[in-house]
């Protein structure tokens, strides 16, 4: 069958894994969105996975704790990389091959990032998960996945998130707002749409990344997109 995207780098935050509660990572929640590389990995779709750390800590949250804020970063960072792990091995238990590749060294874990082996693991059909974000405090995940996404030549970035897309207004605070099917980055910009914090969307702009912001737990959804289909809200030159 035909896909639209090939290569892709699928980003999860942090909250997109603990399913109802307020903290850390849900068992039901992970094989639900597991299910779905699954059926991505089904199709012959490579999968690259970004994952946050916001379930567990970001580093903004220490302020004035006496915490430094690149302690903080360091902090969440590592808790992106539990989240990575907890993410291969539940890939793992649906029969696929996974490697954590992690940002920040942490040896016996993990393994350090390395584009060139990375396309050649993705190509044998392996699905491979970045942990650490870009290793750099005062950074988010979100940039890390355009990073990885320009990094790796995803085709596409698909940024997962709870809202089924990009609305003129809060959907839960106004019943009026409306879903943009397809935006281009100035639309975004002139709008002053938050899709994904600037420094993360200045870069698949000026790579000519395109985004899509979706619904993870919307069944088959993921797949609709691959396939090409209407799906959530593109972000993209528009050309
Ligand atoms: N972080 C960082 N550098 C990065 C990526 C993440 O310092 O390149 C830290 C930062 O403290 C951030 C936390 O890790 O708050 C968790 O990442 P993020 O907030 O992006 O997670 P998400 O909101 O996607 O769950």
């Amino acid at each position: 069958m035909a896909l639209k995207y090939k290569r892709i780098l699928l980003k999860f935050s942090g909250e997109a894994l603990m399913g109802d509660g307020d903290f850390g990572l849900c068992a039901d929640t992970l094989r639900k969105v597991v299910k779905q590389v699954k059926d991505l990995r089904d199709l012959g779709v490579e999968v690259g996975i970004v994952v946050g750390g916001g379930n567990i800590f970001r580093g903004a949250q220490i302020q004035g704790s006496g915490i430094q804020r690149t302690t903080g970063d360091h902090m969440g960072m590592m808790a992106t990389v539990i989240n990575a792990l907890a993410l291969r091995d539940v890939v793992e238990s649906l029969e696929m091959k996974a490697q954590v590749l992690s940002a920040m060294s942490i040896e016996g874990i993990s393994t350090g990032f390395n584009a060139n082996l990375v396309r050649k693991q993705l190509a044998a059909g392996e699905v491979v998960i970045f942990a650490a974000g870009t290793g750099s405090p005062f950074f988010t995940t979100d940039t890390a996945a355009a990073l990885r996404g320009v990094e790796i030549g995803a085709d596409i970035v698909l940024k997962a998130t709870k809202v089924d897309g990009i609305y003129t207004a809060d959907p839960h605070k106004d019943p009026s707002a409306e879903r943009y099917s397809e935006l281009s980055y100035d639309e975004v910009i002139q709008k002053n749409l938050q899709v994904m914090d600037m420094t993360a969307f200045v870069l698949c702009r000026d790579h000519d990344m395109p985004i899509r912001v979706f619904d993870m737990f919307k069944d088959q959804a993921v797949i609709r997109i691959v396939k090409g289909e209407d799906e959530g809200t593109l972000v993209s030159s528009g050309e």
